[in-house]
């Protein structure tokens, strides 16, 4: 086998998705402890305290309990190369966690034993099905009271409507918790108290049957599980992975994240049969990532990575080739080539320069205004990946200016902080308003706070009547102009110079949609 074929083969590229609170953080830092990213787990938490220590925007983050960022962590585990993409939990953030969700092979969902499934994870796991996205579940904070194990999987297929085959089997829960059972090995794992430092989980048994394990967990115990692993056997599908990789089906595992415990199970599961980085759709044609010349697109925008140099860093997701240090692309947006260097690897606590990437890792580019999110790197063919899409925001604001003087500035600000994803900057044809477009209200006050604290721009936000958008194309370019002159008070253009019909009401977009049946009102952008 190539090299490339080799190193594109052991990566497994994945998020992360839960409802806040379900456990993410804590398992991300028990993943990387099994990686060996991080020596003591704690590191994640620690890093964020750190982030929050040294950036001011993010105070307000912490403030109101949300985590806006999202990270790539790279690690390796047993012979193969682990890709952790985190997604933002809060749900004025969907939109990034959407496109997270098209960089990925799979995904994992964490559940509240006691909670269940929550309104969030229902929303991310409708993006994942709309992808066929494989899924594994793991329910967490076994170490509490919850809800019985074969009523929260009924609610998993019921609620999210897909198929649960349990790999691992909780034995009691709560003060009573005493390990799993690993459906597939046979094996049992014991919960012990006091390992959550350590590699090794726990001591292992190799069957229910195994001398010594009544005296661990009581005749009475292993009595109950075996009724009820013969209940389970007869009420739950066996793994299939055919229905797993094609999203139909979910693997599921207990555990307790904070106490590391069945975190093992799940890791080694993961890794033997997760998918590696699957092919992806372009408008020309479909890029299998065997292919060896380099292919790649951005999903995301992040500033103030390192607070000290105020940068914005371009995550892109290679689909195809090798990326190496120093090496030319095409910038298929630009129509140019570009050289590529410098760019970053993202270790649990660090980042750093790295020398070569694979189909599936993440790699972060230094930004200087010159990328946006959906752009397509290639290795000269004009190809752009498809599936990145910007939403029409729901919640318009007009900026207002304290200081006019400072119009440039804000004019910059708020179209550098569009670029990031989580807001879209619209200007009107017909005015030299400034109008911010956003998914959740919370975006309007980090974008505030954000100009005033990276702009010096003192600017508040105040409502318009706007009530939803359209980016307008199709029909002939005299139609176009036609309905550009006769809809100029309601258009405007987005940051990349789109036309935008800017509805004052949904009964004013639905008559105007009727009136130009020859147009098209797209919901969505694609990037590109
Ligand atoms: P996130 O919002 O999904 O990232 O959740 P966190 O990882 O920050 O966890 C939320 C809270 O649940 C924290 O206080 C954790 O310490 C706690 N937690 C995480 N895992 C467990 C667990 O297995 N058992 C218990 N009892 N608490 C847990």
């Amino acid at each position: 086998m190539s090299e490339h074929l080799r190193e594109t083969h052991r990566r497994r590229t994945f998020a992360i998705v839960s409802h806040p609170d379900a456990g993410k953080t804590t398992l991300t830092e028990k993943l990387l402890l099994f990686g060996g990213a991080i020596q003591m787990a704690g590191s994640v938490k620690g890093r964020k305290a750190a982030r929050h220590a040294t950036s001011d925007w993010m105070a307000l983050e912490k403030e109101r309990g949300i985590s806006v960022t999202s990270s790539v962590m790279q690690f390796p585990y047993e012979g193969h190369i682990v890709n952790l993409l985190d997604t933002p939990g809060h749900a004025d953030f969907g939109e990034d966690t959407y496109r997270v969700l098209t960089a990925v092979d799979s995904a994992l969902m964490v559940i509240d034993v006691a909670k269940g499934v929550e309104e969030r994870t229902i929303k991310l796991m409708e993006v994942c099905r709309l992808r066929d996205t494989p899924i594994m579940g793991f329910i967490n904070k076994l170490d509490r009271e919850g809800k019985e194990p074969i009523e929260l999987l009924d609610e998993i297929e019921s609620v999210l409507g897909i198929q649960c085959a349990p790999i691992t089997w909780p034995i009691g829960m709560g003060q009573r918790l005493r390990g799993v059972v690993h459906l597939v090995s046979g094996e049992v794992h014991l919960y012990e108290q006091g390992r959550n430092f350590t590699r090794q989980d726990s001591t292992i048994f190799p069957s229910i049957d195994a001398p010594g394990l009544a005296e661990r967990i009581g005749e009475q115990m292993l009595a109950d599980l075996r009724d009820e692993l013969e209940l389970v056997q007869g009420a739950s599908h066996p793994f299939n992975k055919d229905d797993y990789l094609a999203g139909k089906q979910a693997p599921v595992f207990f555990g307790s994240a904070v106490n590391n415990f069945g975190v093992q199970p799940l890791l080694d599961f993961f890794v033997e049969h997760a998918p590696g980085p699957q092919p992806r759709a372009t408008t020309s044609r479909e890029i299998a990532p065997e292919e060896e010349t380099f292919s790649g697109f951005v999903f995301k925008i992040q500033a103030n990575m390192d607070p000290q140099h105020r940068d914005r860093v371009a995550f892109l997701r290679v689909c195809s080739g090798k990326y190496e240090a120093g090496m030319k692309s095409f910038h298929v947006r630009l129509g140019k080539e570009v050289k590529l260097a410098n760019a970053l690897t993202f270790m649990a606590s660090d980042r750093e320069i790295v020398e070569t990437a694979y189909p599936g890792d993440v790699i972060g580019l230094h930004n200087h205004g010159t990328i946006s999110i959906g752009d397509t790197f290639s290795a000269g063919e004009s190809l752009a990946f498809t599936g990145i899409p910007n939403f029409a925001p729901e919640l318009f604001r007009r900026a207002r200016l304290r200081d006019p003087l400072k119009l440039k500035q804000l004019q910059k600000g708020l179209a550098q902080l569009s670029e990031e994803g989580a807001t879209q900057f619209f200007r009107p044809l017909m005015s030299n308003d400034l109008i911010l477009g956003a998914v959740g209200t919370l975006q309007f006050d980090v974008v505030a706070y954000r100009l005033k604290d990276e702009y010096s721009v003192d600017a508040s936000f105040e409502p318009i009547t706007i009530s939803t958008a359209r980016w307008v194309k199709g029909g002939t370019p005299k139609k176009l102009e036609e309905f550009r002159e006769k809809n100029a008070m309601n258009l405007g253009l987005d940051a990349a110079g789109q036309l935008v019909y800017l509805a004052p009401s949904r009964v004013n977009l639905q008559l105007t949609m009727e009136r130009w049946p020859e147009l098209e009102f797209a919901a969505t952008r694609e990037h590109a």
